[in-house]
């Protein structure tokens, strides 16, 4: 099967009950059991769901993956991924993930003896350099956020092979329509499908996805035992997002593509961070492990150019959070979704205070460049 019709046959497409086309919501919270100490498929739904288990089934499938697991947040899917190891355990990371991410590590999972050495996840000599006897994974983003860097996933896998290490992705910002890295020698994927896959801004939630059969037999324990589940509304409104990814992407793609061109092409904005930009740094692994560029756009303005008054100057792209929706999102990451990582730490990995990042939603080209183009008129 090809992936556009993954995404609406994949997974558990119908209810095996009624044959109902879109899977029902199960909202119960538990299941009659026939017989004392059967093996029933339902017991209770923080263990399992049917419609928990739709979804997960069909993001599996479209991550190449043979397990997925649902959270209530990206950040509950990370949390659990990371609750795998134990105290004394080291990791190498991104020096640039999830602003949400680098808090999680800091104030969290410090708190419990697990050790992180952050690296330029760019370059494999600092990532093997950083490698020491205690290490048991390697965590990172490609593209990342808010610079959409790009690592060389199947090179960063051997690596951590050889090592004997786990290799861990937040495919986030390029979704698996544009990039699978448990293909490229990944373990583990993790999502925030509040981002792309969910498609709408309309819910919160995230995934972790493995094809290794000790890992999700022990990812499944730990989902039960945490207990950070993706509620069944949440899991039926999330599948009947993931159905028109293809399609969304595909608008997403063309917008951004658009967008980028006028940005490198005008004198007011100094640089442009795309990596289906051949001009950028990562464009050929890009072109090697992606299948598109995705629509994650950053840039600057030229100096003495205010980006506050830029973003705050935009008619149809809204100034928030978050991305991946169907409409163009904007923000400034250093005030924003960055804030929350020390300034010196956000400078020396490169995002300057006057970055600003742009999700390219779903709205008509043309209104796009208009607007991004009356934004920039009134510097
Ligand atoms: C948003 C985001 C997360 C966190 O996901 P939530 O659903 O907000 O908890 C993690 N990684 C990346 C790359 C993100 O963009």
């Amino acid at each position: 099967m090809k992936f556009d019709t993954k995404l609406i046959h994949g997974g558990m497409s119908e209810d095996p009950t009624t044959g109902a086309v879109s899977m029902p919501i199960y909202r119960a919270s538990t299941f009659h059991q026939k017989v004392l100490g059967g093996q029933p498929d339902w017991e209770y739904s923080r263990t399992g769901n049917p419609t928990r288990a739709a979804v997960e089934q069909l993001i599996a499938d479209i991550e190449q993956g043979t397990a997925g697991f649902a959270f209530a947040s990206g950040s509950a899917a990370i949390h659990t991924v990371f609750s795998l190891f134990k105290a004394g355990d080291h990791f190498v990371v991104g020096n640039d993930v999830y602003g949400g991410t680098f808090r999680l590590i800091n104030k969290v999972l410090k708190k419990f003896g697990l050790t992180f050495t952050t690296v330029d996840m760019t370059d494999l000599k600092q990532v093997e350099a950083a490698i020491q006897d205690d290490t048991v994974a390697i965590y990172f983003e490609t593209p990342t956020n808010p610079l959409l860097k790009i690592s060389d996933i199947a090179a960063v896998s051997a690596i951590a092979k050889q090592h004997g290490l786990k290799t861990i992705v937040d495919n986030t910002f390029a979704t698996p329509y544009n990039q699978n890295p448990l293909a490229l020698g990944a373990d583990i994927v993790v999502h925030s499908a509040t981002k792309y896959l969910g498609g709408h801004s309309d819910l919160v939630a995230g995934f972790a996805v493995t094809n290794d059969d000790q890992l999700a037999e022990e990812i499944a324990f730990l989902q039960n035992s945490i207990g950070a589940v993706l509620g069944p509304d949440d899991s039926w409104l999330l599948q009947r997002g993931m159905k028109t990814l293809g399609a969304r992407m595909r608008v997403h793609h063309e917008n951004a593509a658009a967008i980028v061109n006028l940005l490198k092409h005008d004198d007011r904005v100094a640089k442009v961070y795309y990596p289906g930009d051949p001009d950028f740094d990562g464009y050929e692994i890009a072109k090697k492990q992606m299948t598109h560029f995705g629509a994650m756009i950053s840039f600057e303005l030229r100096d003495g150019l205010d980006p506050k008054k830029f973003v705050e100057g935009l008619k149809i792209v809204s100034l928030a959070e978050s991305l991946g929706g169907v409409e163009s999102l904007i923000e400034i990451p250093s005030v924003m979704t960055h804030g929350s990582i020390p300034r010196e730490i956000r400078l020396a990995s490169g995002i300057k205070d006057e970055l600003i990042r742009l999700s390219v939603g779903l709205e008509d080209e043309t209104d796009l460049i208009e607007d991004v183009q009356q934004g920039l008129n009134q510097l």
